[in-house]
């Protein structure tokens, strides 16, 4: 076929200069029906396959469930067919229920519903936070906050009384012991806090009995507890063995384990420096125990030829049914090694995953250790982000999604900062995005240099400087003391006794 003659001509412009001019004469030619021609055209071009506007929509959800769940946002604006697609339950369902590990019935959900869960997930992957509540400067200490699911628990200055918040209904219940005791710490999952008085007494709460139970255990079984669900479980050493009891929720039952068969009897070699935590499995029956085998303190007196995780599977009858060791990776070359011990261990998802901190002191120094752990298969691994760290940074993650605080000082000032990052995704390069900062003077601070953080996908509760930081990804976050706060950008408000609020404006 013959080109037409203006074809022709066009070709044989020999300048780039020439041809825009040529370009530009054509253009003023075009009839507005030319137009829509041309920009038809474009957009053919620049979406050289519209696999949205061509495929089966089954075919395209199921695409898209493989992409990040803020995906069909975005693209929701491309075209009006495409919009309508990305507008469906269909495709939020299935990447919502893989985000929840299929913990969240979503039969009945509305594409509103969907809508504001995907995009609060977005705000968590993206270090987005929707508001900060910050408490009035009191001391405050990480082994008395707590955050599980939607509950936050802590225990506010004097220390005698319990509170317990659901941050997404503002329901609050407080709780002391029954001579008003100081409590020293919580343990809490999402349906109980147990803690104990100065005497022999461990109190459990129920959630959602709304009832306490009361449990006389010798102080001795005060050194090592975990919970789970509806699970309690704590323990000590009693005559050179490991001794546990076993409180169910349900049953409203206890049942004490002795672990005195070997190897749980040769892990008793020095009982004043022995480190336990205990994880239990409630649906299958089962605990893992961990031990280092060491405290981390260097004038102890213990053996250490290498820093490793003991960890057995124990049923709840006291049955050995697995063992295992885990060697912490230690990349600089050792010239001292003192001991570790687990300090913490907190859920990164719905379906048995785990950080595990570990504080690890070698080469005359204190570091923070964090792996992943999944219960499932038993098996340590290491994070995707750099998570060692010294002891002014904390780091946490949920999935793939990882966050930091870290703490400045100004010496011209005399004041502290602190900052608290979004360090990144799993799998992508680090891309620090500041979340929040706040400072005190360092006089304010009165030796009050502990730093704390808990998160989840909805909320993160950061400890710092004597304050107590709630910040919320999903809803606004509630207490019973938020009822008139106001959402104006960045307003400070006395509430009642002891809550100031932070709200940052509404950014999308
Ligand atoms: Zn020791």
């Amino acid at each position: 076929m013959a080109t037409p003659a203006f074809v022709d001509a066009f070709r044989a412009l020999q300048t780039s200069t020439a041809r825009a001019h040529a370009i530009a004469a054509l253009a003023h030619e075009l009839s507005p029906y030319e137009w829509r021609q041309l920009q038809a055209l474009v957009d053919a071009r620049s979406f050289h396959f519209d696999i949205v506007g061509t495929l089966p929509a089954e075919l395209v959800f199921h695409i898209f469930s493989y992409l990040d769940i803020s995906t069909p946002f975005r693209l929701q604006t491309v075209s009006r067919r495409w919009y309508s697609l990305l507008r469906s339950t269909d495709l939020l369902k299935p990447a919502l229920r893989r985000w929840y590990d299929n913990t969240l019935p979503l039969e009945d959900a509305s594409y509103e519903d969907c809508l504001q869960r995907a995009h609060s997930i977005h705000r968590f992957r993206t270090g987005r936070p929707i508001e900060v509540a910050a408490t009035k400067p009191a001391p405050e200490s990480s082994k008395r906050i707590a955050l599980s699911e939607d509950f936050f628990i802590h225990v506010p200055y004097p220390y005698r009384q319990v509170r317990l918040t659901n941050l997404r209904t503002g329901e609050d219940w407080r709780m002391a012991t029954e001579g008003r005791e100081l409590i020293d710490r919580i343990y809490a999952s999402n349906e109980l806090i147990a803690f104990w008085n100065q005497a022999q007494t461990c109190y459990i709460f129920d959630y959602f009995a709304r009832q306490r139970a009361k449990l006389r255990l010798p102080p001795s079984m005060n050194k090592f507890r975990g919970c789970r669900e509806r699970t309690f479980i704590c323990g000590g050493i009693l005559n050179q063995h490991i001794e546990l009891y076993l409180w169910d929720l349900d049953s409203q039952k206890g049942r004490t384990l002795r672990l005195d068969q070997p190897p749980l009897d040769s892990a008793i070699t020095s009982p004043q420096c022995l480190d336990i935590q205990l994880l239990p499995n409630p649906s299958s029956k089962t605990f893992t125990l961990f031990s280092t085998k060491t405290c981390e303190a260097r004038w102890c007196g213990h053996q250490v030829d290498s820093m490793s995780i003991d960890y057995y599977v124990i049923t709840f009858d006291g049955q050995l049914v697995q063992q295992n060791k885990f060697v912490i990776p230690l990349t600089a070359e050792i010239t001292e090694l003192a001991g570790a011990s687990i300090t913490s261990i907190h859920p990164i998802d719905r379906k048995g995953g785990y950080r595990i901190s570990v504080f690890c002191r070698y080469n005359h120094n204190g570091f923070t250790h964090m792996f992943n752990f999944d219960e499932s298969i038993q098996a340590f691994s290491m994070p995707e982000q750099q998570t060692r760290s010294a002891e002014d940074v904390r780091t946490a993650w949920w999935k793939d999604s990882f966050y930091q605080i870290h703490v400045r000082e100004t010496v011209q000032t005399k004041s502290m900062s602190f900052y608290f990052d979004h360090i990144g995704i799993s799998g992508q390069d680090p891309k620090r995005t500041l979340c929040f900062q706040d400072s005190a003077s360092l006089d304010d601070m009165d030796g009050g240099t502990d730093i704390a953080v808990l998160l989840n996908d909805r909320f993160a509760v950061v400890q710092a400087f004597k304050r107590l930081y709630v910040f919320s990804f999903a809803v606004e976050a509630k207490t019973a003391n938020v009822g008139t706060a106001e959402e104006s950008g960045l307003e400070n408000e006395q509430m009642g006794d002891h809550v100031l609020w932070t709200v940052t404006s509404n950014t999308r």
